[in-house]
């Protein structure tokens, strides 16, 4: 072979053999786009609605749990993350129900935490099992973690979460700054009169942590007891007019592409969310959908379109074409945006914690 002509060739495997791995490592654009012409790049994922606390703006008290034979098991769980990131999403968020409290959550996450083209794997949890768990979940390949904590007070901690233990939470919180993750972010569920005057305490531990908080404005899902949700209602500019008083506060752009307003604490490393389903609707940018422990896909957090994955997966096991399919179908389903009214019975009767909040 001529010389010009081998060198051609050699030139030619060695660009496509560059091109090729370097489009593996490229993030890949979503195939799911919405109506409203919205990408879909987000997964959440409940993988149990079981939970060792009974947060009483989450659950009722007594809670019926669904039979272990309704739920998804791990490997459908990570056979439908799988279509989701071969279509695109680039983030998965493992919540519940407690995440940690289904056995094998370890091992899903580690699966998870290997599919090719997913940029950011990130886990929701009370806390409760970090102490012992933090490190593993790190090594998985977690890259950021939400611990919920709404108040610092051992007795309040109790009532709010009615089965929580306050200091096995904080060891929790402990183990996952040991671990080194990129980023530990305090969620906070905020009541008016039963932790709202502690929002201040709260930012100054997260601030003494060097960790990120967020207040959340509490949503009407699923029916709840011991509480009225309309006069629990602490809006977030209240709650952000209690914090001026004490902390240098300013508005920074949003680098997570969720639904918080975000501040920084001057002088810290401490970033301060508002997440304001009420006072400032963030439907329009709504980047997610949700599966359910028991296979729907949500396709709004306050509606109730759905799509029954778990039967496109049971009449059809290891099909994947007719999954992705199934799911791109479903955008078209994605309602415009939630409307909640406090004052009104929830239209949504799923709990929280079905739901992968
Ligand atoms: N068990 C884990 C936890 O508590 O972090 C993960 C699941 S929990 C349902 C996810 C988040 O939803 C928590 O931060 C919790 O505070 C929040 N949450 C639960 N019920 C809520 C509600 N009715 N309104 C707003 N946030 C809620
Ligand atoms: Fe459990 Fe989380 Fe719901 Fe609390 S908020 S009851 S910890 S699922």
């Amino acid at each position: 072979m001529p010389v010009s002509r081998q060198c051609k060739s050699l030139w030619y495997y060695f660009y496509s053999d560059f091109f090729q791995k370097l489009m593996t490592h490229l993030p890949q654009a979503s195939q799911l786009i919405d109506r409203f012409g919205r990408t879909v790049n987000y997964l959440r994922v409940s993988i149990t609605d079981r939970c060792d606390f009974r947060c009483l703006y989450c659950m009722a008290e007594d809670m019926v749990f669904l039979p272990r034979g309704q739920i998804l098991s791990l490997e459908e769980i990570h056979f439908i993350s799988q279509a989701f990131v071969e279509l695109g999403v680039s983030k998965i968020r493992i919540t519940g129900g407690e995440p940690l409290v289904r056995n094998g959550a370890l091992g899903l996450l580690q699966q998870l935490g290997q599919l090719s083209g997913l940029d950011e794997l990130v886990i929701t949890t009370n806390g409760s099992q970090l102490a012992s768990m933090a490190a593993d979940i790190k090594a998985a390949g977690v890259k950021r973690i939400n611990i919920s904590l709404d108040t610092l007070d051992a007795d309040k901690f109790k009532q709010l979460t009615r089965t929580g233990d306050l200091a096995q939470v904080l060891k929790g919180i402990d183990a996952a700054i040991a671990a080194d993750f990129q980023r530990i972010k305090i969620n906070a569920v905020i009541l008016k009169n039963r932790n709202h005057q502690e929002v201040g305490d709260l930012v100054q531990f997260a601030v003494d942590k060097a960790i990120d908080i967020s207040f959340i404005e509490e949503m009407p899902l699923g029916v709840v007891d011991q509480h009225n949700r309309a006069e629990a209602y602490y809006p977030s500019h209240l709650i952000k007019q209690d914090l001026q008083q004490r902390f240098d506060l300013v508005a920074i752009a949003d680098k997570t592409g969720g639904p918080s307003d975000y501040c920084q604490v001057v002088g810290s490393q401490t970033r301060v969310g508002f997440i304001s389903p009420h006072s400032a609707n963030f439907c329009s940018s709504c980047n997610r959908v949700r599966l359910t422990a028991e296979g729907r896909l949500l396709l709004c957090l306050g509606n109730e379109d759905s799509v029954d994955l778990k039967a496109v997966v049971r009449q059809y096991p290891n099909d994947m074409a007719r999954l992705k399919q199934a799911i791109i179908e479903a955008m078209q389903i994605k309602p415009e945006r939630h409307y909640f009214d406090l004052n009104e019975q929830p239209i949504i009767m799923r709990h929280m914690n079905a739901t992968g909040g």
